[in-house]
């Protein structure tokens, strides 16, 4: 037996229903935002997330599922959904339609990494990006779309943390002092940090080891480097959080794990699944659009675990809606029924009410048997009879007594009324 990849999931038919249920909710939110669905390709150039993920990244480092094609291209599934967005973005010349540009995406993204509880090799992301602007509004209402969705979904208790991690200039001041703190520790850092120290102190901090987590906590702040654009831009954006009464933490420490952020990032984070409790991150990259070759445009986006979201949802006991089954069930007697029962069946779907039949060849007692567990309402039991008359009787399998005698032509009418 051939068995499924490492760090991939099925998702059955009878559980998609869940997915369902949150892929609606999102679509429903995105529109009412005026956010529009862009779909990028699952496959893109390598160099595409070398250069705008970075290549001191641990996704650029370590996590990519790259190829060789057969015409001898380097490519890579897409290891996160921002790269895409923006390659389009500019490759579509989007920054000559009117401004902002706001997307939304519902993608897979493959990571090849660890597969434990909430890391998986192929997860799926919903992801918004706004172009065009730089305003501290933007970044509220970017977090306040995934606030809105976790409230829409009854999710009460994930923390929001935020942090501004500047632009290039303060980046300058701020990345000398904390060069110059983590020389003087060097040998108590893992060896990753130790080898990231110089190329990208930054990414020191986002370290997921005890032991430079403990370290860290000693490391100078980037908020204290902020120039004062962007400490305007921070204050801006806290105050406009506090008006929305919008809860929020400030925690330093959160530097996100791709290059590309300047000013504000943020992530949301669950108490309730363990290690891998970040459900939702994101930030601004104000230089982003620029260094892949495009016109100087801001932009502001998130990405959001769905795998981890349901995790969320499935602890607290939250719905993810329900699998609906079946309306009726149309159970022929005999070989000649049977083709009739097809064409009322169709004459039901065209009607957008759902309606199976007997594709086993089961006796009459086992077909009961059958809807009655897989839990259709209605029960059309067809003779010779019922087909002679043309009439039969709709048997209501959740109201004893509601049967009611229909026209096999008109069969729709009954629930249509
Ligand atoms: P982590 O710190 O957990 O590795 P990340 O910083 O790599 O997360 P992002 O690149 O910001 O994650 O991706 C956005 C979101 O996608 C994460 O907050 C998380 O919910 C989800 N995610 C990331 N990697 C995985 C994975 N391997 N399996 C499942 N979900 C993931
Ligand atoms: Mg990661």
């Amino acid at each position: 037996m051939i068995r499924i990849q490492k760090g991939t999931k099925d998702v059955l038919h009878f559980e998609s229903y869940k997915w369902h249920f949150i892929e609606d909710k999102i679509r429903t939110l995105a529109e009412s935002f005026g956010i529009k669905e862009i779909r990028t390709p699952t496959f893109e150039a390598t160099e595409l997330f070398a250069r705008s993920v970075g290549e001191t990244t641990d996704i650029v480092n370590k996590e990519m599922y790259t190829f060789i094609d057969k015409g001898n291209r380097s490519v890579t599934l897409k290891p996160e959904g921002t790269a895409g967005v923006v390659r389009s973005y500019i490759e579509n010349n989007l920054s000559a339609v009117p401004q902002p540009v706001k997307m939304y995406y519902l993608t897979p993204v493959f990571r090849y990494e660890r597969p434990q509880s909430g890391r998986l090799r192929e997860h799926h992301q919903f992801g918004i990006e706004y172009f065009g602007s730089d305003l501290p509004i933007t970044d509220a209402e970017v977090i306040l779309v995934a606030k809105t969705l976790f409230d829409n979904l009854g999710i009460k208790d994930l923390q929001l943390n935020i942090n501004s991690i500047g632009c290039a200039e303060c980046r300058r001041e701020y990345n000398k002092v904390l060069i110059d703190f983590f020389s003087k520790n060097k040998e108590s850092f893992c060896p990753l940090c130790q080898e990231r120290m110089d190329k990208n102190p930054l990414r020191v901090l986002d370290c997921k080891e005890d032991k430079c987590i403990e370290l860290n906590k000693k490391a100078p702040i980037v908020l204290d480097y902020l120039c004062s654009a962007c400490k305007n831009h921070h204050e801006e954006l806290k105050s406009i959080l506090d008006c929305l009464d919008i809860a929020y933490e400030v925690n330093p420490y959160i530097v996100r794990g791709l290059d590309y952020y300047t000013k504000t990032v943020f992530e949301f984070i669950s108490k309730d699944i363990g290690a891998q409790g970040t459900v939702c991150g994101g930030g601004r990259y104000n230089n982003l659009v620029e260094q892949m070759g495009g016109k100087s445009v801001p932009a502001i986006g998130f990405g959001m675990g769905l795998e981890r979201l349901i995790m969320v949802m499935e602890e607290l006991g939250l719905s993810l809606g329900e699998d609906t089954p079946c309306k009726v069930y149309i159970a022929p007697l005999g070989e000649e029924q049977r083709k009739h029962a097809l064409n009322i069946a169709m004459a039901l779907r065209r009607n957008n009410i759902s309606a199976e039949t007997d594709y086993m060849g089961r006796s009459l007692k086992a077909q009961m048997k059958y809807a009655d567990k897989k839990g259709y309402e209605y029960v059309l039991v067809l003779g010779e009879d019922e087909i002679i008359k043309g009439k039969g009787v709709l048997k209501n399998m959740r109201h004893k007594g509601q049967d009611r005698e229909i026209d096999l032509s008109q069969i729709e009418k009954y629930f249509l009324e």
